[in-house]
């Protein structure tokens, strides 16, 4: 596994903005909040996306927008593994990026 915290790779800034986009499918554009330049694109696996704090009813308009996904799970239960999973997922990461980068991540 590798650990990767992302800068401007014009002028090396962390200060970077998400900019989220819904159309077909759900992508996510890195700009510099300093040089302002473009830094990176993802494009987010449908039902992907998790955000931390949204309740199951927001998870489910996120679901419903892939029918194809639904079928035979239990979405809150569905729903509860992801948001459980997500925020263990995300405290190793940070005990991770903490051990490449020290205490003080960048
Ligand atoms: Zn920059």
């Amino acid at each position: 596994m590798e650990i990767h915290i992302q800068k401007c790779q014009a002028c090396g800034s962390r200060n970077l903005r998400n900019i989220l986009q819904r159309d077909r499918d759900q992508r996510v554009y890195v700009q510099c909040r300093d040089c302002e330049k473009f830094v990176a694109r993802y494009i987010v696996s449908p039902a992907g996306y998790f955000h931390a704090g949204k309740d199951y009813e927001s998870f489910l308009r996120s679901v419903a927008r892939h029918p194809d996904l639904q079928s035979g799970r239990d979405i809150r239960e569905w729903f509860a593994e992801v948001e459980n999973h997500s925020q263990e997922e995300f405290d190793s990461l940070l005990e991770k990026a903490a051990a490449k980068y020290g205490p003080d991540l960048p």
